[in-house]
């Protein structure tokens, strides 16, 4: 058996900063995993070598099961997404040994292909309708089934979740967090007239989704879920925070538009009552954030019982290591629903060499042994670590909203 020897945390920042945990063993294969946590990356990296790295040294690797429960319940503190992303790290490195020393893709270790690729969505930004509508077309044009609508609001200078750049999106782009304007009467105003435009200008054969980003309340989210239903949207995602999961109950009741949430989850506790209550459609909680493939494998089979699919979070803070290990998850999952796709800069693709290939609407995560992803370490230095953050959000009086 494969006994660990080593393991190493690598910053880097080819664009953004990821943070990458490379297992070695003494067999001579070695397993890399994504533990980045978007604008508090350093403390994940404190995480694993203060306290996790130490404790796998010497360890079978081929025990995941048991060296995600020695870490998760070992620690006593559990939960939380540095916890977390350390476990997930750890537990994606573990998967991507034993798959590379069986000799097959990760896929085949959890039990085959279910389909014949993973259905993605872009993301379609403008600060206006038209400019919007032209975005979806482009991604319609490269073969996208599904594409996620984002338009500016009226009278807002700038929109979170609307970039700059359109191939490129990164949030986090700021030494301190900047300062956004909201307002919800204008946002509920002006997204039911995007999507009836996209739906008299794009047709009915595309999938379209839209991204609340955590800003309503449920009563303003239920309105909303109602006012879009007539253009049959794919999802309505993070129409309200999930801290209280009954939340969604209002929601739920009022629209049959379908609901996704759970991109900031970090446990199976964290979706079980929106699951059981069948209150979401979607399941967005990611291999990073909740606890690797062992743990996001259990949150997707409890959700496959009532019928709940995944929609796993794709954002450029996932470097190519979690992207890969979503691609095997969702190609062998019997309630796969769709995955997220930013594209990475040239920089983080380079550092990240894959074997996922777009092709006709559908990700596939190739047939490498292993997760079929490794990172070039020496071409990682050249890019050291730069703190960046998440922006924060202001009503126009001034008081801080949810972002
Ligand atoms: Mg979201």
């Amino acid at each position: 058996m494969p006994k660990i020897t080593n393991a190493r945390v690598i910053v880097t920042c080819p664009g953004r900063n990821f943070v990458t945990l490379k297992i070695e063993t003494d067999s001579g294969v070695h397993g890399v995993g994504d533990a980045t946590l978007n604008g508090r990356e350093l403390a994940v990296t404190s995480y694993l070598e203060d306290h996790v790295i130490p404790c796998l040294i010497g360890r079978d690797a081929h025990r995941i099961e048991d060296t995600w429960q020695f870490l998760y319940r070992g620690a006593y503190w559990r939960r939380g997404p540095v916890t977390m992303a350390a476990i997930a790290a750890v537990d994606v490195a573990l998967w991507d040994i034993k798959a590379k020393v069986a000799g097959l893709p990760l896929y085949q270790l959890l039990g085959g292909a279910s389909r014949r690729g993973c259905m993605v969505y872009g993301h379609a930004n403008g600060d206006t309708i038209e400019e919007t509508l032209r975005e979806a077309r482009r991604y319609m044009d490269l073969g996208y089934r599904a594409v996620r609508l984002q338009s500016g609001v009226p009278g807002l200078k700038s929109t979170y979740g609307v970039s700059k750049d359109k191939d490129f999106y990164e949030p986090a782009d700021a030494d301190l967090p900047t300062e956004n304007r909201w307002s919800t009467e204008s946002y509920l105003r002006s997204t039911p007239e995007l999507f009836a435009a996209a739906r008299k200008h794009l047709g009915w054969d595309i999938h379209l989704l839209h991204d609340v980003h955590h800003r309503l309340t449920p009563i303003e989210a239920a309105r909303l879920a109602k006012d879009l239903e007539p253009y049959r949207l794919f999802w309505l995602e993070d129409a309200v925070t999930a801290e209280n999961q009954t939340n969604f109950r209002l929601i739920r009741g009022h629209s049959t538009t379908p609901l996704a949430v759970g991109e900031v989850f970090n446990t199976i506790w964290d979706c079980k009552q929106l699951i059981e209550e069948q209150l979401i459609d979607y399941i967005r909680a990611t291999v990073l954030h909740a606890g690797g493939i062992t743990h996001l494998r259990r949150i997707a089979a409890l959700a496959e019982l009532y019928k709940v699919r995944t929609g796993c979070h794709g954002a450029t803070d996932l470097s190519p290591i979690t992207m890969a290990a979503a691609l095997h998850l969702g190609l062998a999952i019997p309630n796969f629903g769709i995955q997220e796709y930013m594209r990475h800069t040239a920089d983080t693709d380079a550092v990240f060499p894959h074997n996922y290939r777009f092709a006709d609407g559908y990700l596939h995560p190739g047939d490498a042994p292993g997760l079929g992803v490794d990172i070039d370490e020496s071409l990682a230095q050249k890019f050291p670590y730069k703190r960046a953050y998440l922006p924060v959000n202001r009503l126009e009086d001034g008081t801080l909203h949810d972002s």
